[in-house]
């Protein structure tokens, strides 16, 4: 039975929703191409806003793998991991990624955001329970000792509930959680310095995915080693992207060996959807068994894994998506702080267009749409309040085509002059 007090509490929270205008308008997606154009909402028009970057979601052998293994294994995987979730797919992409990644093994998850959440209560959180029957007491010391979670003030939503989760007294550990201000290295160090507890892990995404600003990589691993504190990252849009291989974040600052844990997701550049951990086998095969989100939940479809085995191979054979997604980007952007746009700083295939105000960053959008382009508006609280922004994605099929950058700047450039923000 719902009380009274429940019923009041849901509709004080619809009425501050509605007052705030908090609900979303969701666009209706009917058909995507390969060239980057969409029927939207009964529009034709070039999707500026998707994390597909590198444009592989949408190609024939991908689309072909993902029907070939829902014709043989069923469009659903059926059950988690550990029971009957488990297809020859699952584990040749685990091989797959782990090949990728140069490391011994990797866990897959259903998304990125399942895998933070299981990751970060895994590594802050005792063992089982039942598991610490087991042990010696003189290792139940070292399993219960304090851990601070120092994270940068904007990572992912995805971290943040993980931080939540691990903090929680059901998590049952000593586990407290510090931010630091975003990308500042002397709040950072003080935040380290001020640490007592012995285990001190610093939470980051590698590309901030509102502000397309890298994490500097290089010297947080400094100050972490400087500390005794671990580093892990969030790569879910540098991965395949960025590093000499397209490894992520770790591999363009040069830093592979001093990030700890290095967390993916498989829904932006790999253009599917999953997450994933890697690291020795023996640190995967614990992950496997302490991350709540890959042991409870049912695991990728057939369809996606297959899909995904072909995405790393396609993106062996053709590196330079990724090189002409970065350099088109880096262009754009010079282009859009000439023509006199804020762009917050971003320095990746994520380019925020500043409109300062929530009603001119929408009417920003809806003149794009207008002139066929489709990239959402972002606002409070999703980002500063006077950050509003209408940010757009850079993406292979955009990034090859000198037509569409052109209709892409000179809609930016209309809407900026519109509405008086260049
Ligand atoms: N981390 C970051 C930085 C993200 O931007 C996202 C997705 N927006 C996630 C994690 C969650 O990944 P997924 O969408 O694959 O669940």
């Amino acid at each position: 039975m719902i009380s009274e007090a429940l019923k009041n509490r849901l509709n004080a929270s619809q009425q501050t929703l509605e007052a705030g205008k908090f609900y979303p308008h969701y666009h209706s997606i009917i058909s995507r191409d390969n060239d980057g154009t969409a029927i939207i909402d009964d529009r034709e028009c070039l999707d500026v806003s998707t994390n597909s970057y590198l444009s592989v979601s949408q190609h024939p052998k991908v689309i072909a793998a993902a029907n070939a293994a829902s014709s043989l294994l069923g469009v659903g995987s059926g059950g988690s991991r550990i029971t009957s979730g488990t297809t020859s797919l699952h584990q040749q992409l685990e091989q797959r990624i782990a090949r990728f990644k140069g490391t011994e093994d990797a866990v897959l998850f259903s998304s990125g955001y399942l895998a933070n959440i299981g990751i970060i209560v895994a590594l802050a959180s005792p063992p089982l329970r039942s598991a610490i029957r087991l042990l010696d007491p003189t290792v139940m010391e070292s399993i219960n000792q304090p851990v601070d979670l120092i994270f940068d003030e904007l990572v992912h939503a995805s971290i943040i509930d993980g931080i939540r989760q691990a903090t929680s007294r059901l998590s049952g550990g000593a586990v407290e959680a510090n931010r630091f201000k975003h990308r500042n290295m002397d709040h950072l160090e003080k935040r380290l310095q001020s640490s007592t507890a012995p285990i001190k892990i610093i939470l980051t995404d590698g590309v901030f995915s509102l502000h397309g600003r890298l994490a500097p990589l290089d010297k947080i691993v400094a100050l972490a080693n400087n500390y005794g504190a671990a580093v892990y990252v969030d790569d879910a849009h540098g991965a395949g992207l960025y590093g000499h291989t397209g490894t992520g974040t770790a591999e363009h600052f040069g830093v592979e060996d001093g990030v700890d844990f290095n967390i993916g997701t498989l829904s932006k550049a790999f253009g599917v959807e999953g997450g994933y951990i890697t690291g020795t086998h023996a640190f995967c095969e614990e992950m496997r068994v302490q991350c709540r989100t890959h042991v409870y939940q049912t695991s990728m479809s057939p369809g996606n894994a297959a899909a995904l085995l072909e995405v790393f191979d396609l993106l062996e054979r053709e590196p330079w998506r990724r090189t002409k997604v970065l350099e088109a980007a880096d262009n754009i952007n010079s282009s859009l702080k000439e023509l006199g746009f804020d762009t917050l700083g971003c320095e990746t295939q994520i380019l925020p267009v500043r409109f300062f105000e929530e009603q001119k960053a929408k009417a920003a959008a809806e003149i794009l749409l207008e002139r066929g382009l489709f990239a959402p508006a972002y606002f409070a609280p999703a980002v500063g309040i006077d950050e509003a922004m209408v940010r757009i994605n850079i993406c292979y099929a955009i990034a090859k085509d000198e037509s569409k950058i052109e209709q892409l700047l000179d809609a930016l450039a209309y809407a900026g002059r519109t509405l008086g923000v260049i």
